[in-house]
């Protein structure tokens, strides 16, 4: 009987009468990475004991595991970003005297700071939307709390040679 008096007068107070469903709220604009709300780190662990060898396709046992940490679609209930910190195995194949690396194209390309779907929905914003850089740039902060800077996504494009393609093409 107390605690729902108790929650009643909460939810009273949080919601202002004056406030329609449509009411617009803007949010601040983050200039800067070190601007951004804490990041939550998620972990994904791909190191295996063993991978075929992709010279010669024998097993080749792990040598040691390192870890990469990319930039993933946030957390909109907390509103915070997301690192995924993948960790995954390098291996030696005897038969070759090699070391190679476990394949993470699926999840990141080589060298990027952020996952392969975060890129991938970067990369549609402007060639199928049409959208200029600064404004995919704030959708992805604003509806997926990624963030990323607009020259890093003018330049994916730009490698991906698909501007012009899409809705604008010449
Ligand atoms: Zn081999």
């Amino acid at each position: 009987m107390k605690t729902s008096t108790r929650s009643s007068s909460v939810s009273t107070k949080a919601h202002s009468p004056k406030l329609g469903p449509g009411e617009y709220r803007p949010e601040g604009i983050f200039l800067r990475p070190e601007d951004l709300p804490r990041p939550k780190r998620l972990h994904e662990r791909r190191a295996t004991p063993s991978q075929p060898c992709p010279t010669c396709g024998r097993p080749a046992s792990k040598h040691r595991t390192y870890r990469r940490s990319l930039y993933d679609f946030g957390d909109l209930r907390s509103g915070r970003p997301c690192i995924l910190e993948l960790t995954y195995s390098q291996h030696y194949c005897r038969a070759c005297q090699k070391y190679f690396n476990q394949d993470l194209s699926d999840v990141t390309a080589p060298k990027s700071l952020y996952t392969r779907r975060v890129q991938d929905l970067a990369v549609r914003l402007v060639v199928e939307d049409g959208l200029p850089y600064r404004s995919a740039s704030w959708h992805l902060w604003r509806d997926h709390r990624v963030f990323v800077p607009f020259a890093t996504l003018q330049n994916w494009v730009e490698a991906g040679g698909k501007k012009g393609h899409g809705a604008h093409g010449h």
